[in-house]
């Protein structure tokens, strides 16, 4: 705790010439403490991953579990990855943050029944960092989980300018065998360009555009247009945040590949509950 006490002093420092800003500096000083005391979380084994299931709506199988990072903070309890991913982002500490996903992910996957595959998050800033595709090549040899099992997923930013450098690596790592897909779908800024800048092997379809179904048309007619165009493209389709059986429904008839949400599962430290429950589903 010492240099927390020096960040303290520091910002009570800053009050003595910013007298009126004590708010802005609780701010700050949180903001610092979350950082700092992120930057110990790994070494304490404050992080955990949780799964949760992807339905194919074809089989009514479970087919792949998708890794949300926990981090239980020893004061502040469960801090949302909303909270602190951006401060890992900021402060660089999404590299080793990331790793030890990946690493943890892939271990995990490997002890699994074999189809079963994991997807990981992966952050636009771990691009920037070392080789993505060495770490990539190396987790999955450690942990000997077959590349085929393994999926990334990665948001719009990643390829926001067509940025050819992240491309290239996108490339390297599919080349592995691993399937890369576009999450949150429809939220960036150009969405369908980016579907001409890299192949991905799947699209989830951002939950925003899930919530409204089936009585919105609007959001019925979009959803509708992207699984006939990945029908085209020969992309699959996955439909984030599914909470209720009209939604379930809904993405069936619409011939949607996957659906994944409360309704199937939520998030949850193990997947053992999943052993005895295929086909419960559909
Ligand atoms: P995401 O990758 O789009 O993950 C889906 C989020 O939706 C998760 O939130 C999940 O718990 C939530 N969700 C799933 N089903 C439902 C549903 O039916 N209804 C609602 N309302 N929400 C549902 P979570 O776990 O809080 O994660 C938020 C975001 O944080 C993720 O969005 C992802 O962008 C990021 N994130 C999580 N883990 C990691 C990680 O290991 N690395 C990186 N870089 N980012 C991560
Ligand atoms: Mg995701
Ligand atoms: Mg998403
Ligand atoms: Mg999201």
């Amino acid at each position: 705790r010492a240099d927390m006490a020096l960040y303290r002093v520091k910002s009570e420092g800053r009050n003595n010439w910013c007298f009126y800003s004590a708010e802005m500096d609780e701010k700050l000083l949180l903001r610092m403490e979350l950082e700092h005391d992120l930057k110990q979380a790994i070494e304490r084994d404050e992080f955990e991953l949780h799964f949760q299931p992807l339905l194919n709506l074809k089989t009514g199988e479970i087919v792949s579990f998708e890794a949300l990072l926990r981090w239980r903070h020893p004061k502040r309890g469960l801090v949302s990855p909303a909270d602190f991913i951006p401060v890992a982002e900021e402060s660089g500490l999404i590299g080793p943050i990331g790793e030890w996903v990946l690493r943890t992910a892939c271990r995990s996957a490997a002890a699994w029944p074999q189809p079963w595959r994991i997807a990981v998050n992966i952050s636009p800033v771990q691009f920037r960092y070392k080789s993505l595709t060495q770490l990539v090549k190396t987790t999955l040899k450690e942990s000997g989980l077959a590349p085929r099992r393994l999926e990334l997923e990665i948001t719009e930013t990643v390829i926001l300018n067509h940025e050819t450098h992240n491309i290239s690596i996108l490339n390297a790592i599919r080349g592995l065998g691993v399937r890369i897909a576009m999450d949150d779908f429809g939220t960036g800024y150009s969405s369908l360009s980016y579907l001409r800048a890299f192949p991905f092997d799947k699209i989830k379809i951002d939950q925003s555009f899930i919530r409204d179904l089936p009585h919105d048309r609007n959001a019925l007619s979009i959803v509708r247009a992207i699984t006939d165009m990945a029908q085209t493209l020969g992309v699959h389709i996955t439909a984030e945040g599914v909470e209720t059986e009209a939604q379930l429904h809904a993405l069936e008839a619409l011939n949607c590949h996957e659906a994944q949400g409360y309704l199937i599962g939520r998030p949850a430290p193990g997947i053992e509950a999943y052993f005895t429950a295929v086909k419960r589903y559909v």
